[in-house]
């Protein structure tokens, strides 16, 4: 491994450290939908649907699928962490695929 990848590895490691210990990482997708709220009287029986809704949805550790829906006061919030979620697991990647970069290199020398 080159001076410079050890240079991005060392930036990426730190980036990484900082996002997971400055910030609420957020697990999930976030999405909007517009909905019916059921009652018969309503607009939205006619078609015209209440949203947009904003909402988190994401697969628990079973499998299962779970959906969140998010108070509009704390979107920015929700999408502040859904982001630094998905930074951080980019992070993560780009940091293993370094690593494994070095590992390589270093089976090569035996
Ligand atoms: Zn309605």
């Amino acid at each position: 491994m080159g001076k410079e990848e050890r240079t991005v590895l060392r930036k990426k490691k730190k980036d990484l450290t900082e996002l997971i210990k400055k910030r609420k990482l957020i697990f999930g997708n976030l999405s909007s939908v517009y909905l019916p709220c059921g009652k018969p009287s309503c607009k939205c029986a006619r078609g015209f649907l209440h949203g947009p809704m904003w909402r988190i949805t994401w697969k628990e550790k079973d499998k299962r699928s779970a959906i969140l829906y998010i108070q509009r006061n704390r979107l920015e919030q929700a999408k502040r962490g859904v982001s630094d979620y998905k930074e951080a697991k980019k992070l993560l990647k780009e940091i293993g695929l370094l690593n494994l970069s070095l590992f390589r290199k270093e089976e090569k020398k035996k």
